[in-house]
């Protein structure tokens, strides 16, 4: 087998330690919610959580895709809960949260992929906490678009669909995904109305050109925000890490994706999609 890179020094992070931090832990417990966070064994919890934010994730903790690089559970997802919203918009008012950022996992076998439960969370969080800002970070609702509008309709203010990697890649990083019915979830998302935003993980293999195609595609399909940040393998059953991208080549992607026309990109090895996401609000 090929030698395996070894996880440089940029990657370190900060330990998940203080008050804040055991406060964001308690309401999250009490209140028996999911984050992307944890769920998706985050590096810059430490910093996030002691900053009193996190990432809920709804619709329960099991998924009906198996992306080869996320730590969430697959299978057939148990019933939903409708008082999830309720709880998700309770914990953000309790954590007094200034920027929300709400994603889930894939409900494929639902008709409406979510798209209520979706809708009563972010009306039920504006209802709580009417000056807290929105970001959505949605799944592929698989071409249901009533689904998607459904979604988008609830007053949040960024909606994002990450598009994980660049076209090649689809097939062994995200088998159940679409590259080009991606993109069009993008642009749908953009008719609509919104402010849309992206991410896509570095270092599994792509080539520069790849990327710069991918950002050309965004640009044609309405993209506002981009996030570019360092896959990291969760456990040994995940696909592996082919590089580890030098944070002066995030520089450069950071100052090429606005040259091609993206109004804002956040790149960096530990930038994720929710990674100072209050900054994306206004660009
Ligand atoms: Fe959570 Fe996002 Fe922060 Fe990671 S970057 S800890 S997923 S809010
Ligand atoms: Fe993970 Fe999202 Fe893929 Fe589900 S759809 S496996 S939650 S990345």
């Amino acid at each position: 087998t090929a030698k395996r890179p070894k996880k440089p020094s940029w990657l370190k992070v900060k330990l998940p330690v203080g008050k804040t931090y055991a406060n964001v832990r308690e309401i999250v417990d009490k209140n028996k919610l999911h984050t992307i966070c944890e769920s998706g064994n985050c590096p810059n919890m430490g910093e996030c959580w002691g900053a009193g934010t996190a990432t809920f994730m709804i619709l329960g903790n099991v998924c009906t895709r198996s992306c080869t690089f996320c730590a969430v559970a697959t299978g057939r997802p148990p019933e939903y809960d409708e008082k999830e919203p309720q709880r998700v918009a309770d914990a953000i008012k309790l954590m007094n949260v200034k920027h929300a950022v709400i994603t889930s996992v894939n409900r494929d076998e639902l008709r409406d992929r979510g798209a209520e439960i979706w809708y009563q969370t972010v009306r039920k969080v504006k209802e709580v906490s009417p000056t807290t800002t929105i970001e959505t970070l949605i799944p592929d609702v698989k071409g249901n678009w009533d689904a998607l509008y459904r979604m988008i309709e609830a007053g949040q203010e960024v909606v994002s669909h990450n598009m994980e990697t660049v076209e090649r890649l689809y097939r062994p990083v995200r088998p159940q995904a679409k590259y080009a019915r991606s993109l069009e979830q993008i642009k749908r998302t953009k008719d609509f109305g919104k402010r849309t935003k992206t991410g896509i993980m570095l270092g599994l293999g792509e080539t520069k050109d790849e990327v710069y195609k991918a950002m050309d595609d965004l640009v044609e399909n309405g993209l506002d925000v981009l996030t570019l940040g360092q896959y990291l393998q969760p456990t040994k059953k995940h696909i592996e890490v082919a590089e580890f991208i030098h944070p002066d080549l995030f520089a450069h992607y950071k100052e090429e994706g606005e040259r091609r026309g993206i109004k804002y990109v956040e790149s960096g090895p530990l930038v994720r999609s929710s990674y100072h996401a209050e900054k994306h609000v206004n660009v």
